[in-house]
């Protein structure tokens, strides 16, 4: 079988911070990190997926759920996370495609609108933590919402945010889908955004639930569900700091799993930044037996490579 490399690209691939996200903006985004993707295949990374965020994406469509919802039914939070994969994915193909092309490589680039399970008894359910959408500042318009089931939390200064559970990712359901492909010549793009999690009730198809999924763990599920030997999280950072943001500050390049879990019981690593990332990185790497990365975008081919960023080893 073909090697099989799955890369997950943080926000600022999309939207780096700083940006208004106007489509075209994001647009161009995307294509100067498509140029990137494009080396790793030209570089004989053969078999790739890739997954991306979509939290400023999914914000956005939250924000047109409230201000539109007396002229359009709000959408549910599935809804979301499936309308940006579908725009991301999109975009990917179109600007991945021209840059394959520029050396010369004719390849189809396959976004998949992918489900990913997660179970009604994970403890998310009991915590809702993960931040999404806009901060409010308006009490009564918190209170309204709360009444309608939702849950916020107050964000020092900067007002209330709304806050979902984020459950673990358990299985793709569409990885069938992405092997065909993968069989068959493509680049995917899959779970983007976390993928749309979904739940299995006793009758029926799967159904959304108002929730999303670490993207970051949802990559490393699905790497280690295709039998990938490389998985790389490209971010904003050289990779991963121990004292993040102190004068003590020592970033890591080789690591061992054992070290790196060490740091991570220590509390070296922010829950919904580098906190996750760590956990995917190191899943993977006890899940498969290979080297994980976590890298800068600036420097994704040499961290595929092997040779940039924090590479965690076995
Ligand atoms: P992405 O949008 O790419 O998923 P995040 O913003 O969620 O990225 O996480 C990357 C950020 O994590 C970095 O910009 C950095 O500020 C922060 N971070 C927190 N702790 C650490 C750490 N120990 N080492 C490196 N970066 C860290
Ligand atoms: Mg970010």
């Amino acid at each position: 079988m073909a090697e099989r490399t799955v890369v997950a690209l943080g926000g600022n691939a999309i939207s780096p911070a700083g940006t208004a996200g106007t489509a075209s903006e994001q647009t161009r985004n995307i294509h100067a990190t498509m140029a990137q993707v494009a080396e790793l295949v030209a570089d004989g990374h053969d078999q790739l997926v890739l997954t991306h965020g979509n939290g400023p994406q999914v914000g956005n469509v939250l924000i047109k759920n409230e201000l539109a919802r007396d002229v359009v039914p709000p959408v549910p939070l599935d809804w979301c996370v499936a309308q940006t994969q579908a725009t991301i994915g999109f975009t990917i193909a179109d600007t991945l495609g021209f840059e394959l092309a520029r050396h010369g490589i004719e390849r189809p680039v396959v976004p998949v609108v992918s489900r990913v399970a997660v179970e009604l008894d994970d403890p998310a359910w009991d915590a809702p933590a993960k931040p999404i959408g806009p901060y409010l500042d308006d009490e009564a318009e918190v209170a309204r919402r709360e009444e309608a089931g939702q849950h916020y939390v107050r964000v020092g200064e900067r007002g209330w945010r709304r806050v979902v559970p984020s459950p673990q990712p358990r299985v793709s359901l569409d990885r069938p889908a992405v092997e065909l492909l993968l069989d068959d010549g493509a680049i995917v793009v899959a779970n983007g955004g976390g993928g749309i999690p979904v739940v299995s009730d006793a009758e029926g198809p799967w159904r959304g639930v108002e929730a999303v999924i670490d993207k970051d763990l949802a990559g490393a599920l699905l790497a280690q569900e295709i039998g990938a030997t490389t998985f790389a999280v490209l971010t904003d950072v050289r990779g991963v700091a121990i004292d993040f943001g102190t004068e003590r500050e020592r970033w890591l390049e080789r690591v061992a799993l054992d070290e790196l879990r060490a740091h991570q019981a220590d509390g070296q690593f922010t829950a919904g930044s580098m906190g996750p990332k760590v956990e995917a990185a190191c899943r993977f790497a006890e899940g498969t037996g290979h080297t994980a990365a976590i890298a800068s975008l600036d420097e994704a081919v040499a961290a595929v490579g092997g040779t940039a960023g924090t590479q965690v080893s076995p």
